[in-house]
This record gives C-alpha cells, structure tokens and sequence, in this order.
C-alpha cells in the first residue's frame, strides 16, 4: 500500500502527478441541458452502473494511491438513491477537499444532510436567472428550485461555493454581468465555461453559440475591474479577484487557454471506466476487475497505476461544431 509521505504513485508519462478524481455516480439527470444532453436520452441498464459500495471502494484506493480531492458528479448525482451513504464514506478518507457538482434542484432537501456527511465544497450550475430562459437551456427545470437550493447550501455553510455558467452566444450571453451580481450578493463564487464538443447534441450548432472566455471577460470589465490571482482550487478555472468584493471569477476555457499542461485529473464514468482525458477516449475498464477481484486491491492498484501512462499530453478541441468525443457530458462526468 502507497503512503502519502511516499513519493507520488501517479505520475503520467510527461510528469504530471494525479492528485485529484472525478467520479460520476449516475449518468440519470433531472435535466436535460441543450449542451450537454439530447433530449431523449437513454440511460444505462443497472448491471452496467457501478454499485455505491464499488465507487466507495474506488474512492478509498485512489486515497491511498495519494489522491487529495475527490469530485462527485454525473448526470445529478443527488438522484442517485442513498448518496449520502457514499458521501458518507468518502467523508471518513483522509482527503484534502471532497466535493459535488450538482445543478442544486435537490439541494433544498440534501445540503444540510451533505454538510453532515463531510462533502467540503459545493459547484452548482446556474445558466440563467430568467424563468423561462433556464427551462429553455436546461429544458425540464425550475429556477426557483435551484435558487431555493442555493440558498439551503449557504445556510449549511459549506467550505466553499461556486456557481458555473455556460455562456452560449444568442442563449444567455446577456446574462453575464446579472450572474456575476447574483454571486456577489451571495457572496459566492462563479466560474464562466466554454462550451464544449461533447456528446451529439440536437438543440444548436455549437460554432453559432460558442462563446470565449475573452469574450465573457471584457462584458464583465466594463463594470468591474479584474485582478488576476493566484488562487488554485485544484481545478482548471483561472481565477480573478474584484476589488470591492470576496466573490472570485473564474474561467474554464477549454478552448481557448488549454489546461492541458497542469492537468493533475483523472475520471471514472458511472459504468467504471477510468477516463485519462475529458477530451479522449483513453480508458481502463475497473469496474470488470472490481468485480472479478471483491476483496483482493492490488489488481485494481496496479491497473490504476499501469494506466497513467495512457494520460494523453492534450486535448484537441475544436469551434468549428464537430462532434469532438461522441461520448455525452452526463456520462464522461462534469
Ligand atoms: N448535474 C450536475 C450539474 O448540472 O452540475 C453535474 C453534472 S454536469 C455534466 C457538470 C457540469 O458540466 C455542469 O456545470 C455543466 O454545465 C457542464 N457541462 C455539461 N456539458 C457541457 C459541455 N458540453 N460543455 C461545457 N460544460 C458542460
């Protein structure tokens, strides 16, 4: 077994060290946002969905193979039955953040109960704070729900906070600057994301709505100053400080200011696939060793490890609307 005093377990080919995993817990959703699912989605037979005790065991190899945060995502992982017994479990490991992203319908019912468990730090997707604009995007939800969640997440009093919006040219481009208010008045933070090619999506071309981060940055500086800061929550955002404000402002640029070259993520999709990429399709089946091997670890260990070197240098998105990776955001894990 790997100690985290020892010197890193998973470093890539290019000497990257992975410190940080992503685990989608259900590929179902409550919504079905335009850029991330179709609309008629079809979801995985049950065989094929890794249990809750196989991504527990998971959690607690990567552990002590020197993983340091942990990400619940999905599809909505507050849909998924009995996540707190997982949240739970996660929260004993000996982590240095755990955290979910979630679109927050659910955070009404589960934030205090999250807090209790362990979960640290909260991202909540919000795209719009129009009615009708955010059924439009998220095409089944209701703002006010998520607002209402939000607002059960700051009373829980979670670590940290952050709202994520994706900006798509002629759907909530002019909700910018009423996004950044909203999270300084909750005195939040908020992360703008390019959009990108994942998953086939019928709703809009993709090179008609993509939007840059350049872009979402100068409609903010014509109200407010932005200060560059060092800040690093482990993830890919760049962060800005205001000067009249606690919020941060990140940016998630895929596109335009490739993360590649400190990326310290791996991801494992709900049917156990250890995912090397976002925008690749290098992979490692667990969840048939998981299975094959219940009570004995090193297997599992050491395929982990054997599979760093298949972690690509980068990722070659494109804006010209091709599909990039046919795979859908629900099932890669946001
Ligand atoms: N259901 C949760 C939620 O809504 O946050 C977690 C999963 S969702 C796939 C995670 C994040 O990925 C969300 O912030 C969502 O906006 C973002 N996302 C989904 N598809 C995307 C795409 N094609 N490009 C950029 N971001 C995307």
């Amino acid at each position: 077994m790997s100690d985290k005093t020892d010197k890193p377990a998973l470093v890539d080919q290019f000497g990257r060290t992975v410190t940080y995993v992503r685990l989608s817990v259900t590929d179902r959703c409550d919504f079905r946002c335009v850029y991330c699912m179709s609309e008629e989605m079809e979801f995985l037979p049950r065989e094929q969905v890794m249990t809750l005790e196989e991504i527990a065991r998971i959690a607690r190899i990567f552990s002590e193979l020197g993983v340091e945060k942990i990400r619940l995502t999905g599809g909505e992982p507050l849909v998924r039955k009995d996540i707190l017994s997982l949240v739970r479990d996660i929260g004993n490991l000996e982590l240095n953040d755990f955290a979910m992203t979630t679109n927050g319908s659910q955070l009404p019912r589960y934030a205090q109960d999250l807090k209790t468990a362990g979960m640290k730090r909260l991202n909540i997707s919000l795209d719009s704070l129009d009615p009708e604009k955010f059924r439009r995007i998220t095409r089944t939800g209701r703002l006010q729900q998520v607002l209402d969640g939000i607002d059960a997440a700051i009373e829980a009093g979670f670590e940290g906070i952050k709202l994520n919006s994706v900006i798509m040219k002629g759907r909530n481009e002019e909700e910018v600057m009423d996004l950044v208010h909203f999270a300084r008045d909750k005195g939040v933070d908020i992360s703008f994301i390019e959009e990108m090619p994942l998953g086939d999506i019928s709703d809009h071309s993709r090179d008609e709505t993509f939007c840059s981060s350049d872009e979402v940055r100068s409609i903010i500086e014509a109200r407010h100053r932005l200060i560059p800061s060092t800040d690093d929550t482990g993830g890919p955002s760049r962060y800005f400080r205001m000067p009249d404000s606690t919020t941060r402002i990140g940016f998630i640029s895929p596109h335009t200011h490739n993360f590649c070259g400190d990326c310290n993520r791996v991801r494992m999709t709900v049917e156990g696939r250890l995912l090397l990429c976002l925008g690749n399709e290098h992979s490692k089946d667990l969840r048939g060793l998981l299975r094959r091997h219940p009570t004995d670890d090193d297997p599992i260990r050491e395929a982990i490890i054997a599979a760093m070197d298949l972690k690509p240098r980068e990722h070659h998105f494109t804006t010209d609307g091709d599909v990039q990776v046919v795979r859908f955001m629900n099932m890669t894990g946001g």
